[in-house]
C-alpha cells in the first residue's frame, strides 16, 4: 500500500523513560507505515539512541553532550543518519520539519528547544512539565500564537483534557489531581528523616525516570503539576485540588458546576497518554494491560498532609504569589533534588531548601520573557547551592 502522506514526528529526549515509551507507541499505532521520524535526541546513552535512529530510521539523531558527538557518528556511520550535538544540535532537532513533536527532555533543559518546537507551529505533546511551570504564560502564549495544539501527557493532564469536553468547558469547577502519596505516603516526618535515594526513587506504581520518582516521593511532582494544571486548562489557584489516591487507578477528575465529576482511569502506563496525545481527537489501538475491575478490590482517596508533604503548600504559595515564583519554585528544587541524590542534604532539607530560596526571591517583575525566566531560575539555583553548600559545612 501507497504511504499516505505520513506525519512527521520529532522526539525530544528519546532515550528516557518517556521517549522509549513514545517510540513504543509510534511502533504500535503504525510505525513507518504512518510515521516519519525526523530527529530524535538523548544525551548520555550513545549505544540506545543509536539503535533507536536505527529502528525508527530517524533523518537526525542529536545528542545533547557535544563530547559524544563522534561516538554518536561512530556508532551511525554507513546509516545515512545525519548526527549533531550541543545545544545547537537540539534546536536543530527542534526545528526539524515535524508535524507532532513529543517533549521529553527532563528538566530545564528541555525549555529551550520545546519553546523552539513550539514557534515552528508544531503540534507538541508535552511531557516536560517544567516548560509550563518556569515559563508558563510565555509558553502557553508561544503555542497560541505559532497555531500549534498542545496535548498534555503528564498523566494526570491528560486524564483532565480527556474529562474536559469543548462544549463544558465554561461549567468547569474544578480539577482534582490524583496523587499515589509515594513510597512516604504513611511515613512520619521523622521517618523520612534519613531515607536513601533507592528507597526515595522506588515508585509503588509507575516505571519512572528518576527526578519524577523522587518527585513522587517528596510530592513536589504534585507541585509542579499544579502549577502545570493551572497553566494548561487556564484555571484559578483554588480551582485546583490534590486528593491522595494510593492505588493511581483514577488518574485525575474534573468537576463541573452542576456537581457532576467526571474521571478518567486505566492501568498505571504512561503508553495510554501518549497515545492519546498522537492520536487526538481519536484513539489507538493500543497493546496495554486492560482494567479488570473484579480484580480491583478498592479505590482509595484521602486527603494530602501538607505538614508532611510542604511540597503542595509551596505550590500554592508560588501560584498565589505569581509572577516567576514558579520558576524560582522549579529551580530550587531541582538543585536541591541533585543535592539529594548525590548525598548531600537529607530528603527533608529538599522543600526546606526550596521554601527559603522562594520567600527569598520574591522581588522579580512579572515579566515573561524568556530571558526573565533564566534568569530567575538562575538566581535561584545560586541561591540554592548557597544554602546546600553551608548545611553541608555545618
Ligand atoms: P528520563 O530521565 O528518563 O529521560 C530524560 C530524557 O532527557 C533522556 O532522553 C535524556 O537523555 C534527556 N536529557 C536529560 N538531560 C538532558 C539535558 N541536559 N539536555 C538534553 N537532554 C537531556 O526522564 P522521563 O521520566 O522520561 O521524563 C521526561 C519528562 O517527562 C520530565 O520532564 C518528566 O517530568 C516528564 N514526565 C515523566 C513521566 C514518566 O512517567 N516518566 C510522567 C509524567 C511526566
Ligand atoms: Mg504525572
Amino acid at each position: 500500500m501507497a504511504k499516505a502522506n505520513p506525519r512527521r514526528l520529532t522526539i525530544l529526549g528519546s532515550t528516557g523513560s518517556i521517549g522509549v515509551n513514545t517510540l513504543d507507541v509510534i511502533r504500535q499505532l503504525g510505525g513507518s507505515d504512518r510515521y516519519e521520524i525526523m530527529a530524535i535526541t538523548g544525551q548520555a546513552n550513545i549505544r540506545l539512541l543509536a539503535e533507536q535512529a536505527k529502528a525508527c530510521r530517524a533523518q537526525l539523531a542529536v545528542t545533547a553532550d557535544p563530547s559524544l558527538y563522534n561516538a554518536l557518528k561512530d556508532a551511525l556511520a554507513g546509516s545515512g543518519i545525519a548526527v549533531a550535538a550541543g545545544e545547537s544540535g537540539l534546536q536543530e532537532a527542534a526545528e526539524a520539519e515535524a508535524d507532532w513533536v513529543m517533549a521529553a527532555i527532563a528538566g530545564t533543559a528541555g525549555l529551550a528547544p520545546t519553546l523552539a518546537a513550539a514557534r515552528r507551529g508544531a503540534d507538541i505533546a508535552l511531557a516536560n512539565k517544567e516548560c509550563l511551570v518556569s515559563a508558563g504564560a510565555l509558553f502557553m502564549e508561544t503555542i497560541d500564537r505559532a497555531g500549534g495544539r498542545l496535548l498534555p501527557v503528564d498523566s494526570e493532564h491528560s486524564a483532565i483534557f480527556q474529562c474536559l469536553t469543548g462544549d463544558h468547558r465554561a461549567a468547569l469547577e474544578r480539577i482534582v489531581l490524583t496523587a499515589s502519596g509515594g513510597p512516604f505516603r504513611t511515613f512520619s516526618r521523622a521517618e523520612m528523616a534519613d531515607v536513601t535515594v533507592e528507597t526515595a526513587r522506588s515508585h509503588p506504581n509507575w516505571s519512572m525516570g528518576l527526578k519524577v520518582s523522587i518527585g513522587s516521593a517528596s510530592m513536589f511532582n504534585k507541585a509542579l503539576e499544579m502549577i502545570e494544571a493551572k497553566h494548561l486548562f487556564h484555571l484559578r489557584p483554588d480551582q485546583v485540588e490534590v486528593i491522595i489516591h494510593p492505588q493511581s487507578i483514577v488518574h485525575s477528575m474534573v468537576g463541573y458546576s452542576d456537581g457532576s465529576v467526571m474521571a478518567q482511569l486505566g492501568v498505571p502506563d504512561m503508553r495510554t497518554a501518549i497515545a492519546y496525545a498522537l492520536t487526538y481527537p481519536e484513539r489507538g489501538q493500543l497493546d496495554v494491560e486492560r482494567l479488570d475491575f473484579t480484580k480491583l478490590a478498592r479505590l482509595d482517596f484521602e486527603a494530602p498532609d501538607e505538614s508532611r508533604f510542604p511540597a503542595l503548600r509551596l505550590a500554592r504559595t508560588a501560584l498565589e504569589r505569581g509572577g516567576l515564583q514558579a520558576a524560582v519554585l522549579n529551580a530550587a528544587e531541582e538543585t536541591a533534588f541533585h543535592a539529594f541524590v548525590e548525598g548531600r542534604i537529607g530528603f527533608l532539607s529538599m522543600a526546606e531548601i526550596v521554601e527559603e530560596v522562594m520567600d527569598a526571591l520574591q522581588t522579580f517583575e512579572n515579566t515573561q520573557g524568556l530571558d526573565a525566566v533564566l534568569a530567575a531560575d538562575a538566581q535561584a539555583r545560586r541561591q540554592a547551592r548557597v544554602i546546600i553548600e553551608k548545611a553541608a559545612a555545618a
